[in-house]
């Protein structure tokens, strides 16, 4: 039996703790709303950002964007629920500007490559990691990819980023990513996670931070001092306050591995969003039920989504797991509001819930 509350819509207020608008905001349309649509691909990260289309062509703002951040674990197209949920809701002949890859982990790229097949892609961005010949052939079909009978621009490495022209209502800014001097950062997977991209967007007074699996200490430290990626953001007073964000996409998946008290502390998010699944790390399944925790300690008033809401009771596992969990948030820059579903059926958080 599932619980199904009629309510299933979270309305989030600018609160006075908002940051400086940006020029546009007074210009922002009640109705114009920005969508992020965490998508539920199982253990994963697959996430599809759609700026508001006004109708009115060359003006530089509001032109219906299709931005994605990942895609999840599957490369082919009969299993890839990411590449399915966007052709139930976009235009056939939608195009993206941005298909970006946090980092090539298998958890995170192959499912990109239904958007490459199946749509006009612009521009790609990654951190310009190696990660061998599964991600080398991934990256061809990058290549192949034509915008507009040119080829698809490529940003690789932190230093060809650039800032990407979503629209002008759109702020967007790399915070981190791919560690020019490695020095610090951890070694083989570890390393690979704190090259991670890590990207906040603002849209008039709200703002989403996506940490990719970017990584704050070892799973057996303690949570008071930050080391690698975290350690680096909230070294830099400048950006450790642009790290302050309405709603936080989770770094690595909820991994203990992450979200250390200062960061914690200069994130302070309204909304939580945790893209996890029921795959077994060692026996540990992610989120760790710790981390969580320490966002509830810090602020009982936190909201948190999660793309494997009531799996585990459920009793779904790594095949199973990618049931329609998929959460919605949309804000029109003055509030954010959130749709979220467990197995398909509207859910809401209602409390802070490790
Ligand atoms: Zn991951």
């Amino acid at each position: 039996m599932r619980f199904a509350p009629a309510l299933f819509l979270i309305v989030l207020t600018t609160s006075s703790r908002a940051q400086t608008p940006p020029r546009d905001t007074l210009s922002i349309p009640d109705t114009a709303w920005l969508e992020i649509h965490f998508v539920d691909v199982g253990q994963g990260d697959a996430i599809w950002i759609r700026t508001w289309n006004d109708g009115v062509a060359d003006n530089g703002r509001f032109d219906g964007r299709n931005i994605t951040i990942d895609g999840g674990p599957n490369g082919s197209d009969g299993s890839n629920s990411f590449l399915k949920y966007i052709r139930e809701r976009a235009q056939p002949d939608a195009r993206f500007d941005a298909v970006i890859v946090s980092h090539p982990h298998d958890d995170h790229y192959p499912g990109a490559l239904g958007v490459l097949r199946h749509y006009e892609v612009c521009n790609y961005y990654d951190g310009d990691t190696p990660n061998g010949s599964r991600f080398n052939q991934f990256l061809d079909t990058v290549r192949s990819e034509q915008c507009d009978g040119h080829p698809i621009r490529l940003h690789r490495g932190r230093t060809n980023f650039g800032t990407p022209d979503w629209g002008s209502e759109l702020q967007v800014a790399l915070l981190w990513g791919a560690p020019i001097d490695p020095t610090g950062m951890g070694s083989g997977g570890t390393l690979i996670n704190n090259g991670s991209l890590v990207i906040k967007l603002t849209y008039g007074t709200q703002s989403f931070l996506f940490m990719g699996d970017a990584e704050g200490k070892e799973r057996d430290d303690p949570a008071t001092t930050p080391r690698y990626a975290e350690a680096r953001l909230l070294s830099d007073s400048v950006t450790e306050s642009r790290l302050k964000s309405t709603v936080l996409k989770i770094a690595h998946h909820g991994s203990e591995t992450s979200s250390t008290l200062p960061f914690i502390r200069a994130v302070d998010p309204e909304v939580l969003v945790v893209s996890s699944g029921r795959e077994s790390y060692s026996g540990t399944f992610l989120p760790d039920r710790s981390t969580l925790q320490r966002y509830c300690t810090h602020n009982p008033q936190v909201r948190i989504y999660r793309t494997d809401q009531d799996d585990a009771a459920e009793g779904r596992t790594a095949a199973t797991d990618n049931d329609g969990d998929h959460v919605v948030i949309r804000t029109n820059g003055k509030r954010t509001e959130i749709v979220a579903r467990s197995a398909g059926q509207p859910w809401t958080a209602t409390a802070c819930t490790p």
